[in-house]
């Protein structure tokens, strides 16, 4: 068992050693793969304690695993939070989560930009169960407010926006909520700590797609919910190992630990990386906007000071001139992202590869021009997850990839 007193420990030593225990049958250091569905017995008391939960233990990977159970430990530990249950995918958290707290008659407020999927299960599937979902913007304290009903049960945001990186202000919407008895959760997947702590700025849940930094090495689908004991039982139990099913892989809980003990260094390398770069694309003549947070430029540059420790993060957007030397921006878009070497052309973000990608021919060319500028997605805006490569090389990269639109 553990020598390790982990009261009151660094984030580093948290990420390391946090939820991992030596195995207890052959004492292996690293937490081992328990790659089984069931569980057995030696007697058929022992099978009847264990599935009353009148002693610990596990029955039916479904309902649990000792590889998941070491990683809800350590993300627990990692988010400052009591509990968490970790899902199949960033998806199961957030359906895990709409479906273990609401019910018929309930209110949501929803983030008026949240992702894709999120966006889809607030607007059509909750109304198939009597949830009613209003969109507003979480950064407008007086809209917010002004949105509140009697039934409001849950106020539900991204911590930034994808793409225009809009920072909610988890204190200032928590000391609301709270006042009238409303759960604030946060998808904090493009923030995840040691970048920023949204239980410790009031946040009742937190959620994450371990896909992206958690798991921080690009293979593997997974998601986690953290908060306290009494929410997340209830999330695990109704909705994430009964309901849904949508129970993580014990495979990918071994990789995800892994995949931890290095967040503290790989998230302090990224927000290195996305400040040098956000830095240069601010510098490039073709290049109209930069949205970052860590920039001076940013209208909430000081927010961003206050809530993120000293890191900005990987994720950024940019947008190019409408015209360049008589080039339409789509266009040059388009040609500039053809022309990155090292930036891979993908979705996804939180990975060592820095990705690039353009959402108005990507990810959000379904929606009408109209309704993607509504949501800041203008023709001419790129999104960029920047990762662990040298600095210098990934400038050098834009410098060269910028040259397709000289004259
Ligand atoms: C990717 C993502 C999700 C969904 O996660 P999956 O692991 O793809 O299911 C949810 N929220 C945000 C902010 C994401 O970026």
């Amino acid at each position: 068992m553990s020598k390790i007193d982990l009261e009151g420990a660094g984030f580093g030593t948290l990420a390391i050693h946090a939820g991992q225990e030596p195995d207890g049958m052959y004492g292996a250091l690293a937490t081992p793969i328990y790659q089984t569905s069931t569980f057995c017995f030696e007697t058929v008391e022992e099978g009847s304690a264990k599935f009353s939960g009148e002693i610990p233990g596990f029955c039916y990977s479904r309902g649990g695993n000792p590889t998941n159970a070491a990683l809800e430990r350590k993300i627990a530990a990692l988010e400052g939070g009591e509990a968490c249950v970790v899902t199949a995918s960033g998806m199961g958290a957030v359906g895990g989560v709409l479906i273990g707290l609401l019910k018929a008659g309930d209110h949501v407020i929803c983030g008026d930009c949240v992702y894709g999927c999120t966006d889809v299960v607030m607007r059509d599937t909750l109304s198939k169960f009597g949830v009613e979902v209003d969109f507003i913007d979480t950064c407008d304290m007086a809209a917010l407010e002004a949105a509140i009903k009697a039934n409001t049960k849950m106020i539900y945001f991204e911590t930034l926006t994808n793409p225009t990186m809009k920072l909610t202000d988890i204190r200032a919407v928590s000391d609301l909520a709270h006042a009238k008895g409303i759960k604030v959760v946060c998808d904090n997947t493009f923030t995840p700590p040691p970048e920023l702590f949204p239980l410790k700025l009031g946040a009742d849940i937190v959620l994450h797609s371990c896909t992206k930094y958690i798991n921080g090495h690009g293979d593997v689908i997974a998601g986690a919910v953290i908060g306290n004991l009494e929410d997340i039982t209830l999330i695990r139990k109704t909705a994430v190992t009964k309901i849904c099913g949508s129970t993580a892989s014990p495979f990918n809980s071994f990789l995800i630990l892994r995949g931890l003990q290095t967040m503290e260094l790989r998230m302090e390398r990224h927000g290195q990386n996305g400040l040098a770069v956000a830095k240069y694309l601010e510098t490039v003549p073709y290049v109209k906007k930069v949205y970052y947070p860590g920039l001076e430029s940013n209208p909430q540059y000081n927010l961003a000071n206050e809530m993120l420790n000293d890191n900005f993060g990987g994720i950024m957007a940019f947008e190019l001139n409408d015209d360049i030397n008589g080039m339409d921006s789509f266009t040059a878009c388009k040609k500039v992202v053809n022309a990155l070497k090292i930036a891979s052309i993908a979705v996804s973000l939180g990975d060592p590869e820095t990705l690039v990608q353009h959402p108005a021919s990507m990810t959000h060319a379904n929606m009408s021009k109209e309704a993607r500028a509504e949501a800041g997605i203008q023709d001419n805006l790129i999104r960029l997850s920047v990762g662990l490569e040298s600095k210098e090389d990934l400038i050098a990269d834009f410098e060269q990839a910028f040259k397709v639109l000289e004259k």
